[in-house]
């Protein structure tokens, strides 16, 4: 889709995972010459959509906006249809879109460049934020829409053409969310939509990198993928911006209001069935406060709903098979040391349901809270994508933001405290990009810088101000108006001081 149509191959079927015999979306799958002929229509696209003034473009951005908030419910039932994500959620999801485009509606007008000053007289010194072309940006599904208007909305903006390849369980979101920027009046082929899987994409980047038509790569998945992609983009001398996993801790101190906490726990543990970046991996609580926390946190989790999307629930089905399948394996991970305080594990079916809701055939998994998990332990060390979230203990605060940066991710953290001193420790020592105090692991902000560290990305950020070192390169310019050759360092006045001056 885009500048052409890419005719796939194979054909993809996308799955309602809450029913999952219901075809959502059957796309063809792209190979890798399809992505790389793609880029060669963006690059194309690229050098008239640059000369669009900022403004203008800007006003494209904000046509998106208001497209979105039209068709906000319709995108929001189709997200859940498909992926599972409550409604409610889901449309949180389709709003953080339409704040992306209201923050860069604005920065259409500012994408300020500076004046500076000059160490010679007669002489301008001027900055300038350039696009950098192509942008191929690949993308999860686990938020099919937000993340990649994190990528698309500012990208546009700065005056660069994008190839998005979206999650291919998340085809029909992403076809639609096309066809809504699409209606905004976007030249043809300045943004283009590839379903490809991921080893054709990863062909098709490289021939593209080669070619010289990618100059910016948009990650966003799995840390064990985005190594590749870096490594990739890094052969060709650039830096990916690569948004991974997370492994969230959050610390509970002895003065922390416990039903706060336990609230903070059940949503960024269990929301979206803990298939966010940010979901919570485990809790580090306070040996004082853990046995009354790990009873109220059990008791929270047991209550919570789960089941149809639609309704109103803490959670609905994982997100395809292939997450249901590598999530299995997560539980395998539980070890006889480890206690698992929840009650039933695994999915929910006829012969293993909750309470009275039987599963409905869909990919639905009870919520499992594992107590006594150890610093060595796989549960403690890797990101497990879904309903489970580890509980240990520590004795002092130094401790626990050793147990916290311990697994080396760093995208989100969290502490609850009553105690200002604790909560700005904590922000010191933790390696997260983000920190929440007596908040969930999760909730970014449209204009917040969004991203993490170590296993979690490579420092890049997303949203807000920060993104635009993403999309842009800085170009410095002089101008030298003294009608000579005046030379930098050299031709410079000196004021001599007095430096043994002394009162
Ligand atoms: P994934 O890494 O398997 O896939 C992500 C995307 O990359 C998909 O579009 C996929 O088709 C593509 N892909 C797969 N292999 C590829 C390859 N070799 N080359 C190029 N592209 C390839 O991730 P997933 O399992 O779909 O998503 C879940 C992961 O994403 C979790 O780890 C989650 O934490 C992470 N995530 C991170 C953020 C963030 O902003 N940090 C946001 C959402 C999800």
């Amino acid at each position: 889709m885009g500048g052409k149509d890419t005719t796939g191959e194979s054909v993809y079927e996308s799955t309602n995972p809450a029913r999952p015999g219901e075809v959502v979306a059957r796309v063809g799958l792209a190979d890798a010459a399809a992505f790389a002929a793609a880029c060669r229509t963006a690059k194309e696209a690229q050098r008239e959509w640059a000369k669009v003034p900022a403004p203008v473009r800007g006003r494209v951005i904000a046509s998106i906006g208001r497209l979105v908030e039209a068709n906000a419910e319709s995108l929001a039932r189709l997200v859940t249809r498909e992926i599972g994500k409550p409604y409610a959620e889901a449309l949180g999801e389709v709003r953080e879109i339409v704040d992306t485009c209201d923050f860069f509606l604005g920065e259409g007008r500012r994408l300020y460049g500076q004046t500076v000053p000059s160490e010679m007289p007669d002489k301008n010194l001027f900055t300038f934020r350039n696009p950098v072309g192509v942008a191929a940006v690949i993308t999860a599904g686990n938020f099919p829409v937000a993340v990649p208007s994190w990528y698309l909305v500012p990208a546009l903006l700065c005056g660069n053409a994008v190839v998005w390849k979206p999650a291919e369980y998340a085809a029909a979101s992403a076809e639609a969310m096309y066809r809504l920027f699409a209606a905004s009046g976007l030249p043809d082929g300045v943004l283009n939509v590839v379903f490809a899987d991921g080893a054709q994409t990863f062909a098709g980047l490289e021939l593209a990198l080669e070619e010289g038509s990618v100059h910016k790569v948009g990650f966003t998945g799995s840390s064990e993928v985005g190594r590749k992609v870096g490594e990739l983009a890094g052969r060709h001398l650039q830096s990916a911006c690569l948004e991974l996993g997370g492994k969230n801790p959050m610390v509970i101190m002895p003065d922390a209001d416990l039903d706060l906490a336990v609230e903070g726990a059940l949503f960024s543990g269990f929301g979206t069935a803990g298939q966010r970046c940010t979901s919570l991996g485990t809790v580090i609580v306070h040996e004082s406060v853990h046995d009354e926390f790990v009873e109220r946190f059990a008791r929270a989790a047991a209550a919570a709903r789960i089941g149809d999307p639609e309704q109103d629930v803490l959670a609905g089905p994982l997100l395809d098979q292939k997450f249901a399948d590598r999530y299995e394996e997560y539980l395998t991970w539980i070890q006889p040391h480890h206690e698992v305080v929840s009650g039933s594990t695994g999915r929910i079916t006829e012969d293993n349901p909750r309470g009275d809701f039987d599963g409905d055939g869909g990919l639905y998994y009870h919520p499992v809270i594992v107590d006594g998990v150890r610093p060595g332990d796989r549960l403690f060390l890797e990101e497990t994508f879904g309903p489970i979230v580890g509980v240990t203990t520590f004795s002092t605060l130094d401790e626990a933001v050793e147990l916290a940066n311990r697994p080396g991710y760093g995208l989100s953290s969290s502490i609850y405290t009553t105690n200002p001193k604790h909560a700005f420790r904590f922000r010191e020592g933790i390696s997260a990009g983000m920190v929440s105090v007596n908040n969930s692991t999760s909730g970014a902000e449209a204009h917040l810088p969004f991203g993490g560290n170590g296993k979690s990305g490579n420092g890049s950020r997303q949203s807000g101000m920060w993104v635009l070192d993403q999309f842009t390169r800085w170009q410095a310019m002089n101008w030298d108006f003294s009608g000579r050759l005046q030379k930098a360092q050299m031709d410079v006045a000196e004021i001599v001081p007095d430096l043994e001056f002394r009162i």
